[in-house]
């Protein structure tokens, strides 16, 4: 049985905390929202009304596809009638039984990241990033940044494929290989130390979160 994929929870929980902040700001006359993110600074001005209530059935109507597209491969019969985040929250608590799956685990981890980031760039912004120093392990390239939004690492060069069958940089071309707070012992062998990486998320989380 494959595991997860690592990313595809992270892309699911930043919907669910992000979706409301979509509804938020399509509110006439929306005040910031309780989140304090950044979906406070947009003006309700038409254009970005338009450009959110299109995000917003764009997402609803792909959470509730992936959730009976879920539901129906599981065997688990039609899936009951929820909101949007409840439903997100069903499709995660099904991420286990999805990955025996391949195709389908795919097709959530490519949904979920198309949606969060549609959603994202809806809110008006883009996931911090920050550069590491040092060289990636696998293709030697300057290329390695920091996520805080993931407190992941991840090599931004296209072309850089690990060689492992599980990964799906092999497979996927938007896929970037990533290194989670777990593997970071890999990277310290080649020089980048896991103090360095930590300092470099904790100055982007904060950055964000202004
Ligand atoms: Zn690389
Ligand atoms: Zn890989």
């Amino acid at each position: 049985m494959t595991r997860p994929a690592p990313d595809t929870a992270h892309w699911i929980n930043t919907l669910i905390s992000r979706f409301p902040e979509l509804l938020t700001s399509l509110a006439p006359g929306s005040r910031p929202s309780t989140t304090g993110r950044r979906a406070a600074s947009v003006s309700p001005s038409l254009p970005v009304q338009l450009h959110i209530s299109d995000a917003l059935r764009d997402i609803t109507d792909g959470v509730i596809e992936l959730d009976e597209a879920v539901h129906e491969r599981l065997g688990l019969g039609r899936p009951r009638r929820a909101r949007v985040p409840q439903r997100l929250i069903r499709i995660a608590s099904l991420l286990d039984a999805v990955a025996a799956h391949p195709d389908l685990a795919e097709h959530v981890r490519d949904e979920a990241r198309r949606m969060a980031r549609r959603c994202a760039h809806a809110l008006g912004d883009s996931e911090a990033v920050l550069r590491l120093p040092g060289r990636c392990p696998r293709c030697d390239s300057v290329s390695l940044r920091a996520f805080p939004d993931r407190r992941a690492v991840l090599c931004v060069n296209p072309a850089c494929r690990c060689g492992d069958g599980d990964c799906a940089c092999g497979t996927d071309p938007a896929h970037r290989h990533i290194w989670q707070e777990s593997q970071w012992a890999a990277l310290a062998e080649h020089g980048i130390d896991g103090s360095v990486i930590r300092a470099a998320l904790d100055t982007g989380a904060g950055g964000a979160a202004r």
